[in-house]
């Protein structure tokens, strides 16, 4: 039998053959698609946190799932530049929930689009083998749009915030690491409770040339390959510029593997002109950024300098939902 196909080998072969209508301005393979209506620019994604496969429901609270929820969304958003505006959601139950399960998870999902200003327009709720959490998200972009497709050679490559906390507190969770007090709280809750960096994502959207971003969901490595794709060009990263907390380096001192390769840390990662330093990007945006490569000519390399140890080949692929294990 042979193996099947990777998830993002399976979405190419699902989109090859779609002829979208000229209303469509960025269609599949972006954070969100944009849609020209009435001359508005809106965005549409779609995300689903699975029983599993994305979390263990003993890890959370049903609150904080359903902020969780609405958070990898929005981080969509985020990542390209716009504000969120309503979404819909579609519940997948089973049997044997925690008492009051599901109005627990809503009370989540309604404080969160509180937060973010979104409308709750509207669901759907199933039986199911698992829990699953399906949102969709709309949005609108006010300024430029935030495409992958954007980086050029010469641009500098930025992040925001700090690297692999969350797979860090998910190895955490599930036993395979150990850690106690604050550095177990913070790396735990940088997993369970996300944020989603839209303010950062607006900023980012006002700078001319408008520069190319993804959200970090899947880990740095595999995230900015799909920008080098994308925009046709490769890329030189220093390893011993790569951003990680204090608790990272308690946990696992100086291996990057996690800051590399680990998902879930749903921070912003962008390329644009190295005009500004990156302690005057982190004033712009309001959370840390920090400048750790380059781009480099067309091709589509990712290269890892100043690695002390190199990667296993899985780190530099990054994370593929339909060949997790656990
Ligand atoms: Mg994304």
């Amino acid at each position: 039998m042979s193996e099947p196909p990777g998830e993002f080998q399976l979405i190419r072969a699902l989109c090859r053959g779609l002829r979208n209508s000229r209303a469509t301005l960025v269609g599949p393979g972006d954070d969100c698609a944009v849609l020209a209506v009435d001359g508005v620019k809106l965005l549409a994604t779609v995300d689903s946190l699975v029983e599993d496969v994305h979390f263990k429901l003993d890890w959370f609270t049903p609150e904080k799932l359903g902020v969780r929820a609405l958070t990898v969304n929005l981080s969509d958003v985020a990542a390209m530049g716009g504000d969120p505006t309503a979404c819909v959601i579609d519940l997948a139950l089973r049997d044997n929930l925690p008492e009051r399960f599901a109005e627990r998870l809503y009370r989540g999902l309604k404080s969160a689009a509180r937060e973010a200003k979104v409308d709750i327009v509207g669901g759907n709720v199933t039986r199911a083998g698992q829990v699953m959490i399906s949102i969709s998200l709309l949005g609108r972009i006010r300024a430029g749009i935030l495409e992958r497709d954007n980086a050029r050679p010469g641009y500098g490559i930025f992040v925001t915030g700090t690297l692999g906390d969350a797979a860090l507190g998910w190895r955490i969770l599930d036993g395979r690491l150990r850690a106690a007090g604050r550095t177990r709280r913070f790396l735990v809750q940088r997993y369970i409770s996300p944020s989603a960096r839209l303010s950062a994502g607006r900023a980012l959207a006002e700078l001319i040339p408008t520069p190319a971003a993804i959200d970090l969901s899947d880990g740095l490595a595999g995230d900015l390959r799909h920008i080098l794709e994308a925009s046709r060009v490769s890329a030189e990263v220093d390893a011993g510029l790569i951003p990680v907390s204090t608790a990272y380096r308690a946990v696992v001192g100086d291996d990057l593997e996690l800051a590399l390769s680990g998902g879930d840390d749903y921070e912003l990662l962008f390329c644009m002109p190295e005009r500004y330093s990156g302690d005057e990007l982190s004033r712009r945006l309001g959370v840390r950024v920090t400048r750790i490569g380059r781009v480099m000519k067309r091709g589509s390399g990712l290269k890892i300098a100043n690695l002390a140890k190199p990667p296993y080949a899985g780190a530099l692929r990054g994370w593929d939902h339909l060949r997790q294990s656990s």
